[in-house]
């Protein structure tokens, strides 16, 4: 038998989303349950892939079977399409799995034309609906299928309204109309070269191929790769036959929620508006009523509402958001779905379902998607305040949160501001790690330059500092201390707010609010909490980034970055000094300076973490970032050092270094500089050592060499850190333990983790250099040439954003096999970004990690991601 291309809704069920689209779905669910629902069809999803495959044509087979199903459809209505007594006219509806915004618009009433029209008219004794159903349908074909715009047929309805002293759409007799439908086809004519098409089945099969064409618009794809939906999905069209809101007085249309989308409160929502069609509810022709007034216009038919209403709710057992019509006085269903809502919304009516006995736990763990709690733990913006406020530009949402402050544009300015208790948003063409004190104080951060991924997006994420990078229109001129966007000028000093989850830059200070969990959000953690396998910990590098992530429920510290602690002002002198020492006793004097700070912030973190674990990484970067660039600090180095300027301007020089991501970084520093490791390791065992001692809680100290990709070179570090801890540990009379592991990030660390796992305490993966030596591109540059890639359906997604589980995650399975076959101790965990990441925090979990590590403000993120994956997949 030749493949089914097409469904009646009786055919269909709510099981079949993959096959019908979401919509499709759940309109044959209701027809099932005997709902009053418009009877009609769905194309498959298949006819979609089918349809690109076959090279953007909708193969004679299928539209032969899409006629077929229409002559089922007459059957079923009693009505014909494109028959000038008694005609049979349809919407035309996308629906794909998921709901899609950037998907095409519904096109209602198709299958008329002048005479169809006529017969409508005579037929419902209506002409001026007729009329008014007619217009409408050459507006949305015109627009839709032919993307003309939108706008010049709307220019026509004003100009005829104006004519006529009129202002609502309602207050057009049925001549007026008719004149609307003549001026509408001359404009069609005029743009499209060719008469509208009269014919029914010309027009149906057009509209089923823009709803196919649909899924490949820019909308569509930027969508899906924000949402991770597989291209290949492709959309199902749902052809319906048409009940009419437009009819008089006893007829209208409207759109409820069960719940309130906003809050979660339990009491129906939504509005509707008298003798209206399709879309007029949210195209703000005319104000729509609340549902409430539903119940004293039309009793009966409200009452009907209610009760299909709890019904759907009872049956999907979640929140509804639906969609119906009013044809002279008859309840018409046309869609019902689970509703989307707001963060608070959603932990709201999770918990809820639980406490009315409709769900259970687990189930609620599951209703929650992780990425929305993003929302609820930066502070938000008043959203009052936020409606008001003029939107200058529009970057990439890098970083979340709500940010309003001064415009600075130095690290240094930031910092000294701040000192002056100002709040200010760093605003620069890009980051780098110099400016790290100034984005440490600063709101938020703005850049020009840069992509998700970057300095800026990675740094402000870490900080869960709302960033808003990219913004490619912004022309900074930091001599003149002012920045442009098109015609808007600021200046320092004046006031912007930042939108991290939308990308949105303001042009004044819009008022925000605080973030925290408790109430609904605390009790859906602890089941999440009760469900999860996988520890999740946090990536901090202060106390006060550890104390952060414990606020969110971090069980421990998965990554203690090193050199930040280099950066500050006294310190990071020290650290140059260290860096162009030509020998070692001067290297030593240097890093004795820097060992006091060290071990004070590991005191710091220790004390907060207590018993937990907590993994601190050695020295990473390439040296040359730690240099000092500009004259006076040469010059001043260099005097301190009793070295000329000219000697140590060549010293600098010969630091230089073609690509640093490859160069002399991680482990390599160790292995150059023993005395960076030695100094280190004395840091973190004292600083042990005291907390311990001064808490009389033991601590086990883990030590991670960033960047092994040889055994050997691990080990050779591992000497020094053993020789220095153990001598240190002995000389306090303490039985301290401390572990060494190793991060795996180069692939031939994975290739050869038996041998690495032999000598290693644990392994964490550090999935953002794993991922750029994988692909072979860095993930700094990657921006320029991704979205090459993702319009070319080479890459869905960014593989720094959500781990590549073909490639790179291949390489993590197979380190954690041979790494546990070498070693059955061996810890495994993941401190890359992906940590905080839904889709590889699955990806962890089905690996068999131990535990993420991810910013702070993601754990919560984590937390719920790894309890939905324990729960979909146990293990
Ligand atoms: P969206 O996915 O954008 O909500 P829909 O396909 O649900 O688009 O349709 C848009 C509007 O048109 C909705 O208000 C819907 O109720 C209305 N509509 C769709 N099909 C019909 C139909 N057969 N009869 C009456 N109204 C319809
Ligand atoms: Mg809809
Ligand atoms: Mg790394």
């Amino acid at each position: 038998m030749s493949q089914k291309y097409v469904y009646l809704f009786s055919e269909g069920n709510r099981d079949m989303k993959n096959l019908l689209g979401g919509k499709g779905a759940n309109l044959a669910e209701m027809t099932n349950a005997g709902m009053p629902v418009p009877q009609g069809f769905t194309v498959t999803t298949e006819a979609c892939t089918r349809y690109y495959d076959d090279g953007r044509r909708i193969a004679p087979e299928i539209q032969d079977e899409i006629f077929a199903y229409m002559g089922k459809i007459e059957e079923i209505t009693g009505k014909q399409f494109g028959d000038k007594q008694n005609p049979l006219l349809v919407s035309v509806r996308s629906g794909a799995r998921a709901s899609m915004p950037g998907m095409m618009d519904t096109i209602l009433n198709l299958g008329l034309n002048d005479e169809v029209v006529e017969g409508l008219a005579a037929k419902t004794g209506n002409p001026r609906f007729a009329y008014d159903s007619y217009r409408r349908f050459i507006q949305m074909f015109s627009d839709v299928v032919m993307e003309q715009p939108k706008t010049e047929y709307e220019k026509i309805i004003d100009e005829m309204k104006e004519q006529r002293g009129v202002t609502l759409d309602t207050e057009l007799n049925a001549d007026d109309l008719k004149e609307l439908v003549r001026e509408f086809k001359a404009r069609y004519k005029q743009n499209q070269g060719a008469d509208f098409p009269a014919d029914p089945k010309t027009q149906l099969i057009e509209a089923v191929r823009a709803v196919f064409r649909s899924w490949d618009n820019p909308r569509a794809n930027t969508y899906r790769r924000m949402n991770e939906i597989p291209y290949d999905w492709g959309t199902a069209v749902n052809v319906q036959s048409m009940v009419f809101g437009n009819g008089g007085d006893t007829s209208g249309t409207g759109v409820a929620f069960t719940r309130n989308p906003a809050t979660g409160e339990k009491a129906l929502f939504g509005e509707y508006l008298i003798n209206a069609q399709g879309e007029d509810v949210v195209a703000g022709i005319r104000t729509p009523s609340p549902i409430s007034h539903l119940k004293d216009q039309m009793p009966e038919v409200y009452a009907q509402f209610v009760d299909i209403a709890g019904k759907l709710e009872n049956h999907y057992k979640d929140m509804q958001d639906m969609e119906f019509t009013i044809e002279d006085g008859k309840l018409y269903m046309l869609q019902t779905r689970s509703g989307k809502r707001t963060a608070a919304a959603a932990l709201k009516v999770a918990v809820d379902l639980v406490d009315e006995g409709m769900i259970s736990e687990k189930e609620a763990v599951l209703r929650v998607e992780p990425k929305q709690l993003d929302s609820l733990l930066h502070p938000q913006f008043d959203p009052e305040a936020l409606k008001k406020a003029p939107v200058i530009g529009k970057g990439l949402a890098a970083s979340p949160g709500a940010a309003a402050g001064q415009v600075v544009f130095t690290a240094e300015d930031a910092a000294a501001w701040h000192a002056q208790g100002k709040k200010v948003i760093l605003v620069r063409l890009e980051t780098s790690p110099e400016d790290i004190e100034g984005m440490v104080v600063a709101q938020g951060i703005l850049t020009a330059r840069g992509g998700m991924t970057s300095h800026a997006a990675v740094v402000a994420r870490g900080m869960g500092t709302c960033c808003v990078s990219g913004l490619g229109e912004m022309v900074v001129d930091y001599e003149g201390k002012k920045f442009t966007i098109g015609n808007v000028v600021k200046k320092e000093g004046d006031f912007i707010s930042l939108d991290g989850s939308t990308g949105n830059v303001y042009g004044e200070a819009v008022a925000t609010t605080e973030a925290g969990i408790s109430g609904d959000f605390d009790r859906l953690m602890k089941w999440a909490d009760a469900a999860r396998q996988l520890e999740v910990y946090a990536n901090a590098d202060n106390p006060k980034d550890a104390k952060q992530g414990s606020d969110f429920g971090s069980e421990g510290i998965g990554l203690c970055r090193t050199e930040h602690m280099f950066f500050e002002a006294d310190r990071i002198k020290a650290m140059r000094e260290m860096i162009v020492a030509t020998d070692v006793e001067a290297r030593k004097k240097a890093l004795a300076r820097i060992l006091p700070y060290q071990q004070g912030d590991f005191e710091g973190i220790f004390e907060v973490m207590g018993e937990r674990p907590v993994v601190i990484r050695f020295l990473d970067p390439p040296l040359h970032e730690f240099l000092p660039t500009n004259e006076d600090d040469i010059k001043e180095i260099a005097g301190d050092l009793g070295m000329s300027v000219e000697t140590l301007k060549q010293v600098i020089e010969s630091l230089h270094e073609f690509n640093p991501m490859m160069g002399h970084r991680g482990v390599r520093l160790s292995v150059s500089y023993p005395e960076i490791a030695e100094m280190q390791t004395t840091a973190v065992i004292k600083a042990a050592l005291a907390v311990s001692k001064k808490t009389g809680k033991p601590i086990t100290p883990q030590i991670m060499i960033p960047l092994v990709g040889e055994v050997k070179e691990f080990l050779f570090v591992k000497k020094v850190v053993v020789a220095t801890a153990d001598a240190l540990i002995k000389e306090a009379g303490s039985d301290m333990k401390y572990e060494v592991g190793t991060m795996i990030e180069i692939p031939r660390a994975a290739l050869t983790a038996d041998e690495i796992a032999a000598q290693a305490d644990f392994f964490s993966f550090g999935t953002n250099d794993l991922t750029q030596m994988t692909f072979g591109f860095s993930r700094d540059d990657a921006g320029k040439f991704l979205d090459y890639y993702y319009q070319s359906k080479i890459y869905e997604s960014d593989p720094f954003a959500h781990i590549d589980v073909k490639g790179v995650g291949k390489l993590v399975d197979m380190a954690c096999k041979l790494g546990r076959a070498a070693n059955p101790k061996l810890h495994l965990g993941i401190c890359g970004e992906h940590g905080g990441d839904p889709t590889s925090v699955e990806f962890c979990h089905n690996t068999g990690l131990d535990y993420v590590s991810c910013s702070p403000f993601r754990v919560p993120i984590a937390r719920l991601a790894a309890a939905q994956a324990a729960i979909k997949n146990p293990r």
